[in-house]
């Protein structure tokens, strides 16, 4: 037995595409009965170069894209939403696509990001190899954590491909996860607020 090869922790992103690149070969070759053929030549690189982006979350540290600025922050603590945040994901079962939308929202307590930041923060867990429920735990509690607001309120709406193309196949099937902190869990005028704000 030889020992597994730590893909993550290789020091170089060449290295790592490398032995990408001869895993999707492999793959290829089992999966397609004429592997050889042009259209496939370039294939591996690319499929390497794009699991790089897809999985590029893991190196990325929610903390320093929320890094808060106070400037103003103290008059704010009314309910900041951003809606239709778009989600590209892949599930951790099949790697296949996971596709949709996360509506985010936060109760400030002193400390306020930018409202780009919110969108960067979805794509940091989305762009790792998820289940939808952690996905929008992570997305809460990053926020929950890191800027301490009142409240946090997070629902992402996704269509799983590995459930709607294989399997029970159930096309157009929505699966509607929520997570909420603090008030917006705790206070029923403050979950009403956020629910309607999504609807
Ligand atoms: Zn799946």
């Amino acid at each position: 037995m030889t020992e597994p090869v730590q893909l993550h922790a290789m020091t170089t992103d060449d290295a790592r595409n490398k032995e990408l690149e001869r895993l999707f070969r492999r793959f290829l070759e089992i999966v397609e009965p004429e592997s050889g053929r042009q259209g496939l030549a370039e294939t591996p690189q690319r499929m390497a170069k794009a699991w790089g982006e897809w999985t590029a979350g893991y190196a990325e540290d929610p903390a320093d894209i929320l890094k808060t600025f106070d400037d103003g922050a103290e008059n704010v603590d009314e309910m900041v939403l951003v809606r239709d945040i778009p989600v590209y994901s892949h599930c951790e079962h099949h790697l296949a696509p996971i596709i949709g939308v996360a509506h985010v929202a936060y109760i400030p307590s002193g400390k306020i990001v930018g409202l780009s930041k919110l969108a960067r923060l979805v794509n940091v867990y989305a762009r790792r190899l998820q289940v939808q429920e952690r996905l929008t735990n992570q997305i809460a509690d990053a926020l929950n954590d890191n800027l301490s607001p009142l409240g946090v309120g997070v629902i992402l709406k996704c269509r799983h491909m590995c459930m709607e193309s294989r399997g029970i196949r159930t096309p157009g099937a929505l699966t509607v996860t929520s997570a909420l902190r603090g008030c917006v869990k705790d206070e029923p005028d403050c979950r009403a607020e956020f629910l309607e704000l999504c609807r």
